[in-house]
């Protein structure tokens, strides 16, 4: 394993962060408040090539380290979490066709997913359900098969671009009795009769990305349009049938390649808050010197440092694996429990040093502090992932 950053990384990473600040940073406050979708930013990244399905092929797929795609998560992060996700939150849809899906239905369905320059879309990935969070084998949603179609019923909650998706891969049961091995993921395209966006939340932190219930009524869709196709779906489930090796939802094999991701982003509001509070330390004056010249102040930036590097190695191992290995001892849980846990806790230290204008809104540092939250959460909270390495010590 070699983290020392090529020529291709430092130059994407100087292009991305430049977008950051120039784009995302000084709207971040405007869509914190109004919790609006940023379409004006997704297209402006769009335009310059950062958002479409030929950036993630192109430059972070065939980047042999893996290390691009939390480079460039960590500098959009940096400007805004919220925003960050408007510009990311497809690559979950997207990773479940990747990693799931036939060639042939990434082919189909990825394009829709990001739609064009002129047009940008958004995709969704629909798993959570008000009975079923961290236990993804109780979901209630269901695919009845009725001939040449699939008949989609149930409710998601919860919806990154849930309703305003053009593409929704939804996690269902078709048969209840076999769990994991009984769900699968479907496919639903644009304009589907049968699918709608429900209530729209209002959230803590990361306000500009959308999180929405899916409500899916006899939505029908065409047969092949099961992720990775029928015939290895009856496959699986003539093997949980016959008391096989119970098989792994495509949720969940979603969820670990995709945590690293998720690492780099709490990576990304972890620097912003620290560089924001060391520089704040250098120049505020208390009892006629700079607060950075008191040890108490001085030694929390230093752990927010060290706290921030060991995030950010763990995210870039878990990363590198993915793409050059396998996560043997949870790896990928290893890094997304660290950053996630480390965002919190940064965030909070510099609402700390900046005293009472960290807790003001004339300073970005207490939406840090809330868009920081959300990563112990999704995509697997800390006691998931802690049961994750925890089996992995046990094996
Ligand atoms: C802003 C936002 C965006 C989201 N985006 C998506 C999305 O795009 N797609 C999607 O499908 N979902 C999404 N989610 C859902 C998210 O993944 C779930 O909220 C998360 O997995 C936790 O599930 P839950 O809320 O049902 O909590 P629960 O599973 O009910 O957990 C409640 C508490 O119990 C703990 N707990 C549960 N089981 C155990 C156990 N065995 N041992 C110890 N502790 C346990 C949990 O850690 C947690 O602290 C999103 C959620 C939010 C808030």
């Amino acid at each position: 394993m070699d983290f020392q950053l090529s020529e291709d990384h430092l130059t994407t990473q100087k292009w991305v962060h430049e977008f950051a600040e120039r784009e995302i940073r000084p709207v971040a406050p405007a869509y914190d408040e109004a919790e609006e979708f940023p379409w004006p930013v997704l297209k402006k990244a769009a335009e310059i090539g950062l958002y479409g399905l030929e950036f993630y092929m192109e430059t972070l797929a065939a980047d042999p380290t893996g290390l691009m795609f939390p480079i460039c998560l960590e500098e959009t992060c940096w400007g805004c979490a919220g925003i960050s996700l408007g510009i990311w939150g497809s690559g979950l849809p997207l990773a479940t066709l990747a990693y799931s899906g036939t060639q042939e239905q990434l082919t189909t369905w990825a394009p829709l997913m990001f739609g064009t320059v002129d047009d940008p879309k958004i995709g969704a990935l629909c798993v959570t359900e008000p009975n079923a969070g961290s236990d993804v084998s109780a979901l209630r949603t269901m695919a009845r098969r009725d001939g040449d179609s699939w008949v989609l019923n149930g409710q998601k909650i919860f919806t990154t671009n849930g309703g305003i998706a053009s593409v929704h891969v939804v996690v269902a049961t078709v048969d209840h009795d076999l769990g994991h091995p009984g769900q699968a993921a479907f496919i639903v395209g644009p304009g589907t009769p049968g699918l709608r966006q429900g209530k729209k939340e209002r959230k803590l932190g990361i306000r500009a990305s959308h999180t929405a219930e899916v409500l899916l009524e006899d939505c029908r869709i065409p047969l092949e349009n099961v992720v990775g196709g029928v015939d290895k779906l009856e496959a699986k489930m003539e093997r949980a049938r016959a008391k096989g090796p119970p098989g792994r939802s495509d949720a969940l094999k979603t969820f670990e390649v995709t945590r690293p991701s998720v690492a780099a982003q709490a990576v990304g509001i972890a620097r912003a808050a620290f560089e924001f509070a060391r520089d704040y330390a250098k120049d505020r004056t208390a009892f006629g010197r700079p607060i950075i010249e008191n040890q108490g102040i001085a030694f929390k930036l230093a752990d927010m440092a060290l706290e921030i590097d060991a995030a950010r190695l763990l995210t870039y191992r878990a990363a590198w694996l993915s793409r050059n290995g396998t996560f043997e001892h949870a790896e990928g849980s290893m890094s997304k429990l660290k950053a996630g846990e480390t965002a919190v806790w940064v965030t909070e230290q510099a609402i700390q040093i900046l005293g009472g204008y960290g807790y003001i809104k004339d300073f970005p540092v207490e939406k840090w502090y809330r868009d920081a939250k959300i990563y112990t959460i999704f995509e697997g909270t800390s006691e998931i992932q802690r049961i994750v390495i925890s089996r992995a010590l046990a094996r």
